[in-house]
């Protein structure tokens, strides 16, 4: 089973994804911030991380420059309700970009993709 680390600092958010992901038969493991996130990182050893780049404190973009420090070939996908970013990530280090929304599809679409399944 693929692990899944969600970091967002929305609780609804991490318990929404978590719940849909969950059902698609995923082990996942939530994080309310990057500091949190990258201490989970080495213990929880997810197969792909979902980022929120709008946190407090450290937000999305700072936490994946720290998680490609150690790991880089993780797959990254960034969230956002900004549609704007997307054209920033293009050349950047994450693996893809997901418009936050209800619907978790494109977002699992884009998981099943990265992950080769
Ligand atoms: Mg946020």
């Amino acid at each position: 089973m693929k692990r899944i680390m969600i970091v967002d600092d929305e609780e609804n958010i991490r318990l929404l994804y978590k719940e849909e992901l969950e059902e698609e038969g995923f082990v996942v493991e939530l994080a309310k911030n990057g500091h949190e996130a990258l201490e989970k990182l080495p213990l929880f050893r997810p197969d792909l991380i979902t980022l929120d780049i709008k946190m407090p404190g450290m937000d999305g973009i700072e936490t994946l420059k720290r998680i490609r420090e150690t790991e880089r070939d993780l797959p990254v996908v960034m969230c956002s309700a900004y549609g704007e970013y997307k054209q920033d990530f293009t050349t950047w280090a994450s693996d893809a970009y997901v418009v936050k929304c209800a619907d978790l599809t494109e977002l699992k679409n884009t998981i099943r993709r990265l992950l080769g399944l």
